[in-house]
């Protein structure tokens, strides 16, 4: 046996409390006890996404909100700026394209962040923009936009910000009212500590208001139709319902840390993490905007990252993730959240460093993780 270990950035590990809660006997969705769940579960959504408003829940994965946005909220024709900044900003695109959006494209590297200014550039050559499309977190090249200051240009303007916080919400704070975000999105196998199958969306009254006048096709995801049905504390259609029960317990062990110390985790694992790659002299994938879900790593000169990825998972039962897009097989992403401690990190640290040894990288074992140790002792609370 090979214990295996889930270090990827989504799915990520399903504690056990949610296990057990998964594990429940289903009950049915029109009764008041699904009814009760189902309001606790809206309340804890809304502290979590920082919105007065309704957060919707959706059986489905992220992508699925993502497209739900996209048809609810922008007809055909509706000019977009999209932030393509990796596979995910590509996703945003692509849903964009197939919907009939006019498209205007900022292309960002992979590996850094969009810059304001050329967000507002966008803004002022299309005047006619009606939305901004963007990643909270750009998973596949585990790198963080500005979303706090894209948001200061949108909610100026009659333009919608939509934001794909797929690994953002209970990663890092995004205050969804506070900042001026109009559609926020997530989804339950990353940050949430679930399996994957539950998305969740919010929209902003002018959102709610853009859908009213929004002619695309839409059925299963008619957001307000599910509006009025959850505003009962009920759902147009038959709901994931032992993701719920799941989703109500992860949602009281992220209360009972603290939202606050939630962040501040993953802020610090990201830093040792981060700290423990560079001292085994490894190229970061996103030096200057790293996201606190995940770090990528470029493969170092010599070894194979779809052998080394393999090995590690197949070897030594520590999965990460690989590259997407042009970067398979270059680069190695170490997830840190959701279900993450300071151990997880040093075994992550502690494997990338064993695994490049055995392909004949140049390591000094421990190294990598010693570095990890010291921010995580100076950062640990007492
Ligand atoms: C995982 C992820 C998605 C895709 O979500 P699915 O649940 O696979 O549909 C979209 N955006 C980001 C930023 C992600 O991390």
């Amino acid at each position: 046996m090979i214990k295996q270990l889930l270090l990827a950035p989504g799915p990520t590990p399903v504690p056990a409390r949610v296990r057990a809660a998964l594990a429940r006997p289903v009950i049915h969705h029109r009764t008041p006890q699904f009814g009760e769940l189902f309001g606790r579960t809206r309340e804890a959504l809304r502290e979590l996404f920082g919105t007065d408003g309704d957060v919707l829940m959706l059986s489905s994965s992220g992508s699925g909100a993502m497209e739900s946005a996209i048809v609810n909220c922008f007809a055909p024709g509706d000019k977009v700026v999209v932030i393509n900044g990796g596979k995910f900003g590509e996703r945003w695109l692509e849903l964009a394209k197939m919907y009939s959006l006019e498209v205007v494209e900022i292309a960002v590297d992979w590996g850094s962040a969009v810059r304001v200014e050329q967000v507002e550039q966008a803004l002022k050559d299309h005047p006619d923009a009606r939305g901004v499309l963007v990643q909270g977190s750009e998973t596949s090249t585990t790198t963080c936009h500005p979303i706090e200051d894209i948001a200061k240009l949108t909610r100026e303007r009659d333009v919608l910000l939509a934001v794909d916080g797929i690994t953002a919400v209970g990663v890092y704070d995004v205050p969804m009212d506070r900042w001026g975000i109009d559609i926020l999105v997530t989804g339950s196998q990353k940050a949430l500590m679930l399996p994957p199958g539950l998305a969740c969306i919010a929209l902003s009254e002018r959102a709610w208001e853009r859908a009213k006048s929004v002619c695309q096709p839409r059925y299963y995801f008619d957001l307000a139709r599910e509006r009025k049905s959850q505003a009962g504390n009920s759902t147009a259609y038959t709901p994931a319902i032992s993701l719920i029960f799941g989703l109500e317990e992860a949602l009281s062990m992220m209360k009972e840390e603290g939202f606050p110390q939630v962040f501040a985790r993953h802020e610090r694992n990201a830093r040792a993490t981060r700290a423990g790659v560079e001292a085994l002299g490894l190229e970061l994938l996103s030096p200057n905007d790293p996201s606190p879900a995940a770090t990528g790593l470029y493969v170092p000169e010599g070894v194979d990252g779809k052998k080394l990825h393999g090995y590690l998972r197949d070897k030594m039962g520590v999965a990460f993730a690989g590259g997407q897009g042009h970067l398979k097989g270059k680069i190695v992403r170490l997830g840190h959240l959701g279900y993450i401690g300071a151990f997880d990190v040093i075994t992550s640290l502690s494997a990338l460093e064993m695994g490049l040894r055995h392909f004949g990288h140049k390591v000094e074992l421990g190294r990598g993780v010693g570095a990890a140790q010291e921010i995580l002792m100076s950062a640990l609370p007492d």
